[in-house]
């Protein structure tokens, strides 16, 4: 039923729209009631309004802990206006109906944000706002709540369509809008207190994000899509200043993130790294002297799968990398930072994006991941598994050489990145062959030695670059088959978990090819 707007309480933090709003509500006869700061600002801009105080008979108290939280406000929002008992206690009481209730909560989000102490934040822990959101939006058979200032304009839009008064589909589309805005409200309180007294458990925790930006299309243009931001300050994607081109897509967003998480993998001190992902897979990841080279020796793994890749850097990019970096089409390109030579070289490649994150993300720091299942979120800890030299232990007769070890660690680091069953070929800190996300681990194996025999064809090499490499595989070998075929392209050491029931073999099949091999006791899925 269509339901008149009579009476109205305003109660915001954010003040945009406010006044408008007011004038326009006072021009279409509805009576205003108001806390403090908000009631001010009307009374300013020259409108009549009633304290809550006023309808409460309570002053603002406790540092406005409690303001709105009484009958007459909780009355005048829940009251069934088809239920005479309802009627009843309402007359009996002197509580008048609300029929309209515009709140925006305490800017708690914001506040985590700016890096205010842990008293601050809880101090912007709103209590009456969305106790009177979820009040209004549950009575919205009657009620009418707004809680986004993007929403006051369909609200006057609805009234002036029915003669002042809301209709009942567009009152429930806002119920459902405010109990988004408090359900994630929640959330972020959650979420910044376990960061606070830090539990970075996947256990009794709430999921819930700010929407970050309306995406064109999602994974394909029959897709609608958009980006949630979690509040976290951790340098990445959705912390990122970006410089130029269009909006990132979905699918930059996601690969974009892959790119610069392995990229961070790579201390700066440790000498300049970049990789290049496709279909958020690494094509080619690489560390040399100078950036320009890391990028070059990444995007001679596998030139054509790079065409239109995106690209993550561990330093500020520098011209002659950008330059480099222009000689092919690439969707983005992120790095902690950009110099001036850098920024007026792509700012003739209007479609280019750049990002800057200010530093590189910590690996090893705890978070969740969440992905969706249907009718589920399965969540678990963020993989910040990390083995470290001393942690191998060496299986085959032979063990490897420190050129071989480096390697090794360096192929380890990016398997962690890789979908499985993932096979990382590697020679003199960079990859050479990449085998991702296959159903059957010698077929990565095989498939990365081709693509290696591929490119060494294009670039017109005596050998594949395999001829001498290292490899990782991110789980055990099950059979010996794919470490014969790792041996076959030429490898010579090889790092896995092992474990598997058959790891006699396999470590007799190395043995008889000469190879030095490994074991991490720890595997690196990652699905
Ligand atoms: P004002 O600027 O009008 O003084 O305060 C507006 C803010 O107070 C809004 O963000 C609203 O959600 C919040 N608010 C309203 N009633 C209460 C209450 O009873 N307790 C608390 N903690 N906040 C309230």
């Amino acid at each position: 039923d269509l339901h008149p707007i009579r009476r109205a309480l305003l109660s915001v933090s954010d003040k945009t729209g406010l006044v408008d709003l007011g004038k326009a509500l006072a021009e279409r006869g509805v009576e205003l009631l108001s806390t403090g700061g908000t009631a001010s600002t009307l009374r300013d801009a020259g409108l009549e309004v009633t304290d809550v105080a006023e309808v409460t008979g309570f002053p603002e108290m406790m540092d406005g802990r409690v303001k709105t939280l009484h009958p007459m406000v909780h009355g005048g929002l829940l009251a069934l206006r088809d239920d005479p008992a309802h009627l009843a206690a309402m007359e009996q009481h002197r509580i008048g109906a609300i029929d309209l209730l515009v709140v925006n909560l305490y800017p708690f989000e914001a506040t985590v944000a700016a890096g205010a102490d842990y008293g601050t934040c809880i101090e912007n822990i709103d209590i009456g706002g969305p106790a009177m959101i979820r009040a209004a939006a549950k009575n919205h058979a009657f009620v009418t709540v707004v809680v986004d200032t993007e929403d006051y304009g369909k609200l006057l839009g609805d009234m002036d369509q029915h003669a002042g008064a809301t209709c009942p589909k567009f009152r429930r589309r806002l119920a459902q809008i405010a109990y988004a805005r408090t359900a994630s409200y929640d959330a972020a309180v959650s979420t910044w207190m376990a960061g606070a007294i830090e539990v970075p458990t996947p256990r009794r925790r709430a999921f819930a994000g700010t929407l970050a930006q309306s995406l064109r299309y999602g994974e394909n243009p029959h897709q609608k899509a958009a980006f949630y931001t979690d509040g976290s300050d951790r340098p990445g994607v959705a912390t990122a200043r970006q410089h130029q081109g269009k909006e990132l897509s979905y699918n930059n967003i996601n690969d974009t993130d892959a790119a610069f998480e392995l990229v961070s993998e790579f201390a700066p001190e440790d000498g300049p790294a970049c990789a290049i992902i496709k279909h958020a897979n690494p094509c080619g990841v690489a560390r040399a002297a100078t950036l320009k080279d890391a990028y070059r020796r990444a995007f001679d793994c596998d030139r054509t799968s790079a065409f239109g890749g995106i690209i993550a850097l561990n330093q500020p990019l520098d011209g002659e990398t950008a330059e480099e970096i222009t000689s092919i089409f690439t969707e983005v390109v992120i790095a902690p930072g950009a110099d001036d030579a850098a920024r007026s070289v792509f700012a003739g490649k209007k479609n280019l994006r750049l990002l800057t994150t200010g530093a590189l993300a910590d690996p090893r720091a705890a978070a969740l991941t969440v992905r969706q299942v249907s009718g589920g979120l399965l969540v678990q800890d963020k993989d910040t598994g990390f083995v470290s030299p001393a942690d191998l232990r060496v299986v085959t007769k032979r063990a490897p050489t420190e050129a071989e070890l480096a390697d090794l660690m360096f192929a380890w680091t990016v398997a962690k990145h890789v979908k499985s069953n993932a096979i990382i070929y590697v020679k003199d800190g960079a990859t050479v062959g990449v085998g991702a996300g296959q159903m059957s681990r010698v077929d990565s194996t095989r498939i990365a030695a081709r693509k290696a025999a591929d490119m060494a064809e294009a670039l017109g090499l005596p050998a594949p670059l395999t001829q001498g490499s290292v490899v990782a595989s991110d789980a055990f070998f099950p059979f010996a088959d794919g470490l014969i075929t790792a041996a076959e392209a030429g490898a010579t050491a090889l790092i896995q978990p092992g474990g598997s029931m058959r790891d006699d073999e396999v470590i007799a099949a190395a043995d008889d090819a000469g190879l030095a091999m490994v074991f991490t006791g720890m595997r690196h899925f990652r699905h």
